[in-house]
């Protein structure tokens, strides 16, 4: 038998540094909890990429980093899946590879993947660290609600033309490039700075994702029973991050 969803996270070997591995075991179980057969393959990056439905990328340093972007061009198999219609999820230095071009170490430019037309420059300021809250925008692809995470990179993305933002940043740092948005989209590859891993705080992203490699509307989704617990965290994670009154007011708009 086939299996319906195959989930694979890529290089957990170079791009395992923040957890966002987690994303990947998010995405099978949500779907299994809905009946649908999924597996989740790790790939490592010593060996040739599977075929997969959705392929999750996370953070790294910034050595590892160019080692992923390298064997992810040479390998060429995530260009031709995403051709063939497959989900990207890409976190931080996922997200940085996955675009045009990024920094190495040294600040030089590096060949990226090329599956969402964005830029990373190393930023000339402090590293963004620290928790962020963003809201997708109105009338934009992608409708969610607010969504939490911490940010941890040195690069500043600045999107082209072709690639919408995820969000628009209510606190922290996300792209950096003075736009004060918050990653980017480009059919069904989507890129984040957002740390958490970004599916466990943020449930309604994991449903889109899986919506899309399903061809279904995310709507059509069953509600989970373990998202009470994915609440509760939301909660405490957006108050601790939107202790302002103005901000706490943003966050019930969203409730
Ligand atoms: N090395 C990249 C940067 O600092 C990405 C960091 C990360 O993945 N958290 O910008």
């Amino acid at each position: 038998m086939t299996v319906r969803l195959r989930v694979a996270v890529v290089y957990p070997d170079l791009l395992g540094t923040y957890g966002d591995g987690g994303n990947g075991l998010i995405l099978a179980q949500r779907a299994r909890w809905r009946g649908i057969e999924a597996e989740l393959l790790a790939a490592p990056s010593d060996v040739a990429l599977p075929e997969a439905d959705i392929y999750c990328l996370g953070g790294g340093e910034d050595g590892p980093q160019v080692r992923a972007a390298r064997s992810l061009i040479d390998d060429a198999t995530l260009a031709r899946r995403v051709s063939a219609g497959a989900v990207v999820l890409a976190v931080c230095a996922g997200y940085q590879i996955v675009g045009r071009s990024y920094p190495g170490a040294d600040g030089v430019a590096h060949e990226g993947v090329g599956l969402l037309d964005i830029d990373t420059a190393k930023g000339t300021g402090a590293r963004a660290v620290g928790e962020v809250v963003a809201e997708t925008v109105a009338g934009s692809s992608v409708s969610l609600p607010l969504l939490t995470g911490f940010e941890n990179h040195g690069g500043c993305t600045t999107l082209g033309a072709s690639a919408a933002p995820l969000a628009q940043v209510i606190r922290g740092v996300g792209n950096g490039d003075g736009s004060g948005t918050e990653g980017a989209v480009c059919g069904r590859v989507l890129g984040t700075y957002l740390h958490g891993p970004v599916l466990a705080r943020n449930p309604a992203l994991a449903d889109l994702l899986l919506a899309w490699a399903l061809n279904a509307e995310p709507s059509t989704l069953a509600p989970l029973e373990a998202d009470d617990s994915a609440a509760a965290l939301r909660d405490e994670r957006l108050a601790a991050a939107t202790p302002h009154r103005r901000l706490r007011r943003r966050r019930r708009q969203h409730q």
